[in-house]
Parts: C-alpha cells; structure tokens; sequence
C-alpha cells in the first residue's frame, strides 16, 4: 500500500465570487470533520483566493491559485506573481492546465520557469499534463506525456520533484464527461511515474500524482482505488460542497 497522502484539488474555474466561495467553505468546512487522511485543497480565482484562506485559517484545508505569472513582479499587465500569492497565504498553484495551454497559449518552456519561480517562493506547483482527443487515437499518449514532463521539468531539481504534484489530465476527458476509463488512468499515471523515476527514483515513489477530467461522485472511488492513483484534480464536480466533499471521502 502507497505511503502517499490522498490529494484532492477543486479547481473552481472561473466560478464563484467571494460571497459564493465563503458559503460553500462554510458549507464544506462544516463537514469535513473526519477528512484527515488526505490533503484537501481549494483553487478559487484570484479574487476569492484571500477570502479563501481566512475562511480556511483554523481548518486543514489549503489555499490553491489557477495560474501566476514566472516573473517577480514587472510591466506585465493583468498577471499576478508568486510573491503576491504567498503574501496572502496561498500555498499552492495550478500551472500548465490544458485550459491555460489551449486557450491562453501557455507553452512548456514557460512552464519550466513558472516551476523554478514556485519553488523559490515555497509555493507547491500542481503541473497538468494530458494528451488530446486526436493524440490518444494516433497512440501517441506517451509520447506526449514525455515531451510535456521533460520540458516542464528542464529546471527542477531532483530535491524539489517530490514536493510538487502532477495530474495527469487528459485533455479529452476535461468538462467532456467522458472519464478516462480506470485502465487508461491507471496506465497513463504509471508512465508519468516512470518518467519521474528516470530523473529520480526517490521522487518518483514520493510524487503524487493525481487523475483528473470528470471524477465525479459516481466513478471517483473506482478511479482513487487503482494503484498509483493518489488523488483527483476536480472541476465541476467540485462548485458543490455535497459532492467535492463526496469524492474526498472516496480518497
Ligand atoms: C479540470 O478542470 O481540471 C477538470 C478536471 O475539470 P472536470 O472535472 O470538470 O473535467
């Protein structure tokens, strides 16, 4: 049985203002009572990420960002830095989702720099990962997941890789409602962990990581049971309490 702590994220998207992010950590933190066997974390946007972690303060769960820019600070108009995420005590954040690298042509080489610029800040990077639709029909899964960790990972040390999370996050099964079958799941995590280990064998029994592209209260225990599955990254079935809460409880 794998020592590695369950982990389970809500990507929340670009949904909820503060005042709906406060009533469902209200809702949420209320019953979580008995989840201290995995770590549980929140990725509200920007605005909400403040009201986020002092809804959070006295509770085990975590304060997570969608996205933040590689550099410190400078002229880079509508971006936040990793300084100002841990000024307000955020702790983690999600980089290289098949959203930010579909829609806002986020590219590996940044990747690489926003995951040295994580590190240093001492936020912990949840990297996304994941081939297309087309890409698993051309059997090229692999290839593309290999190509995806290699360049993300050009600037991260071998010390630093079992600190971080990766979710394997197929881009097909993302908001689609089509769930990576177990099977597929289960295969594609065990090659990231290959991946990993040809950097580091340490990090890779260490690493989590995590399936992600519609787990939903249904299927979430048949996908966290399989062996090197250690969590979910979760979209929409984490905007209601009842059911994020659901799927943690599956971990
Ligand atoms: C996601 O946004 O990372 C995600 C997995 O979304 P969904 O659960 O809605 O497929």
């Amino acid at each position: 049985m794998s020592e590695r702590r369950p982990y389970l994220a809500a990507n929340w998207k670009m949904q909820k203002t503060v005042e709906e992010t406060e009533d469902f950590l209200d809702r949420f933190l209320g019953e979580i009572g008995e989840l201290a066997h995995a770590d549980i974390v929140i990725c509200p946007p920007f605005t909400a990420l403040a009201a986020a972690v002092e809804r959070c303060r006295r509770s085990p769960v975590r304060v997570a960002a969608q996205n933040m820019h590689e550099a410190s600070s400078g002229a880079y108009t509508g971006e936040i830095s990793a300084p100002m995420l841990t000024s307000i005590g955020v702790e983690a954040v999600i980089l290289g989702h098949s959203e930010r690298r579909s829609l806002f042509a986020e590219t590996d080489e940044a990747l690489a720099r926003k995951l040295v610029t994580a590190f240093e800040a001492g936020l912990q990077p949840i990297l996304c990962v994941g081939e297309s639709e087309s890409e698993r029909e051309d059997g090229v899964t692999e290839d593309v997941l290999r190509r995806q960790l290699e360049a993300d990972f050009e600037s991260v040390s071998a010390k630093d890789l079992p600190e971080m999370v990766i979710a394997y996050e197929p881009v097909w099964a993302i908001g689609t409602g089509k769930t990576a079958s177990p099977e597929q799941a289960e295969g594609a995590i065990s090659f990231i962990r290959s991946v990993v280990a040809e950097r580091d064998s340490r990090a890779a029994a260490q690493v989590r990581i995590l399936y992600g592209g519609s787990v939903k209260p249904g299927n979430a225990e048949e996908l966290l049971g399989r062996e090197g599955i250690d969590g979910a990254l979760v979209g929409g079935a984490s905007v209601e309490p009842a059911d994020f809460l659901a799927i943690c409880e599956a971990a």
